[in-house]
């Protein structure tokens, strides 16, 4: 019987043991837990800095720092859910296509388990073969939450349609998501031109501009975001949301962006009661210091897992 508790840092030392995400078992995919934390270790959609294949084992790594209870939730997010490490998703470092494939095959078998998933990237292309299996599932376009300085709508780039700036104008393109049930949070410029913004307002995403938030306030902004009530939801947390002050291990930095503050309560004011994956991309260890990049995935997935506790007891 799998105990789904992390490793005690009071019986073990925190920079010893096995690194798993937040130093919880590491179980087969099959195993009986219900939220998935996966590696996905792909950085073959990049457009400028590489490094993201490597954000996985860095999170791992770092999970040392890892703590269980919320202080303003008061609740430690084991006591409502099991979250186990499952391991890397298989990837082709050289092939964008057939790690897209190895991507479907492996959370179409999450889906068929009816798992819930916290997937840490991997860059930002890894989230369209994602949320194709969670479509399938879900039988409808899923809300999406989507936390990036960059609309991720742009167009092809060198002949490629799939790359990490494209992956949310094909999640809408194929139906994925629903362009008017979804929220784009932390967005920014400069574009490449005042045609970047025509997709997201074709399809009507609303889109939260740093300067929405930060002249609304944070607890009146917080307010304003929709209540997806039981609808599922999918998010995806593009690290780069966030200044680069507070997130310099990233591919694409844009300088004016969110604090880790401000992320962490935009999180924690979600209303959402069926949220059934989520991701957090764009790590680049490579381009870190200190770790602060992977310390801010680290502290969003522990808000993503208190998320899910508390859609779990309500
Ligand atoms: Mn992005
Ligand atoms: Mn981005």
């Amino acid at each position: 019987m799998t105990v789904y508790e992390p490793l005690s840092g009071r019986e073990f030392p925190r920079f010893s043991g096995i690194r798993t995400f937040f130093r919880l078992p590491y179980v087969p995919v099959d195993a009986d837990y219900d939220v998935a934390l996966i590696g996905l270790p792909f950085d073959g959609g990049v457009s400028y800095r590489p490094g993201s294949r490597f954000a996985p084992a860095k999170v791992r790594d770092v999970s040392s720092l890892g703590r269980v209870f919320h202080w303003s939730r008061d609740e430690s997010f084991t006591q409502k859910i099991r979250a186990a490490d499952i391991g890397d998703c298989p990837t082709v470092p050289i092939d964008l296509e057939k790690t897209y494939e190895r991507i479907q095959t492996f959370y179409g078998r999450l889906m068929a388990l009816g798992k819930r998933t916290i997937t840490v990237g991997g860059d930002h292309s890894i989230t369209l073969p994602i949320l194709r299996e969670f479509r399938k599932k879900y039988g409808r376009p899923l809300r999406f939450i989507h936390f990036d300085a960059h609309l991720d709508t742009y167009p092809a780039a060198w002949d490629s349609e799939y790359h990490h700036g494209s992956f949310a104008r094909h999640a809408i393109e194929e139906g994925l998501v629903d362009p008017k049930g979804s929220v784009q949070i932390g967005i920014r410029g400069p574009l490449t031109g005042r045609d970047d913004l025509a997709f997201v307002n074709k399809h009507g995403v609303r889109v939260c501009t740093i300067d929405e938030i930060r002249d609304t306030g944070l607890r009146p902004f917080i307010d304003s975001l929709p209540d997806f009530g039981q609808d599922p939801v999918y998010l995806s947390f593009d690290v780069d949301c966030l200044d680069p002050a507070y997130a310099p291990g990233t591919g694409t930095p844009v300088v004016g962006g969110l604090t880790t503050y401000e992320t962490q309560r935009i999180l924690r004011g979600l209303k959402v009661k069926n949220l059934v994956g989520a991701d957090i991309v764009e790590v680049s260890p490579p381009f870190d210091s200190s770790d602060i990049t992977a310390l801010a995935a680290l502290d969003t997935m522990f808000e993503l897992l208190s998320l899910y506790a508390e859609q779990a007891s309500s």
